[in-house]
């Protein structure tokens, strides 16, 4: 299966000649890569990506709503006809802000409706000895995929991201066993909705503090087929560590 690997900004960097520089350098990261790359500037700096495929172009949010008297929020639309092909939806920071995986579905078919391919992001917020992650996660998925059908399931890209691995407070990179395990789970969830053929065909990506180091042996060892990348992609050199080691055999 391609790889993909997806670079989330979040709210970086705070100067547009700064944001510049970073998409010269992971423009020449894609030209080189044979994986799918996507950039998700924030909404100011998407611009000066409009309609690139080498990256992609990707938003970090969008609303679900078609248009009208929504101050703030940008549609579906809006941001196909910027030339974006990728969308995150339910990034754990956005959850933290009360959205809802109902909110996530719907945002995931508006996405799917205007030709967007939906970047739907899970994730337990814990780990205890109850081991109740897995209903959280299976849940999330769940729900996240209400309307999703077994047509347009092969549109979107499942980024498996526990909370506690997110982040400069966090606790480091899962390990990659571990994201193995889970991506299993994944895996399972979707088959028992959409059948497994087609279950194998979606992409389940992990995130949570992958840097050049840690992304070698997640991609080994980790089932995965790629990477949500927070901080790292902000370092061309590191992002550089992250596609190359999506490549290696
Ligand atoms: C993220 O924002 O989804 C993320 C994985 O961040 P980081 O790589 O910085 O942990």
């Amino acid at each position: 299966m391609k790889k993909i690997i997806i670079a989330n900004w979040k709210m970086n960097p705070t100067k547009l000649a700064d944001a510049k520089k970073i998409i010269e350098g992971t423009k020449k990261i894609a030209k080189k890569s044979l994986s799918d790359i996507v950039v998700c500037p924030p909404f100011p700096y998407i611009n000066l990506l409009s309609g690139s495929k080498r990256p992609f172009l990707g938003a970090q949010n969008m609303s679900f709503e078609k248009e009208g008297a929504f101050t703030g929020e940008v549609s579906a639309a809006q941001l196909y006809s910027l030339g974006v092909q990728y969308v995150i939806v339910g990034h754990s920071e956005r959850r933290a802000m009360g959205e809802t995986s109902e909110v996530v579905a719907k945002k995931a078919c508006a996405a799917i409706q205007s030709r967007i391919s939906p970047i739907i992001c899970i994730g337990e917020k814990e780990r205890n000895q109850n081991a109740e992650h897995w209903q959280e996660i299976k849940w999330q998925l769940v729900d996240s995929l209400q309307g999703v059908n077994k047509t347009n399931i092969k549109k979107c890209v499942i980024a498996y991201e526990p909370v506690w691995a997110i982040g400069k407070k966090s606790v480091g990179p899962m390990n990659p066993a571990d994201v193995a395990e889970s991506a299993i789970f994944i895996k399972k969830v979707l088959a028992e909705m959409f059948g497994p053929q087609i279950a194998e065909g979606v992409r389940i990506v992990y995130g949570g503090s992958v840097d050049g180091k840690s992304s070698k042996d997640i991609m080994r060892a980790g089932g995965v087929s790629g990477f949500l990348v927070g901080r790292a992609s902000l370092k061309p050199k590191e992002f550089e560590e992250i596609v190359l080691a999506c490549s290696a055999k």
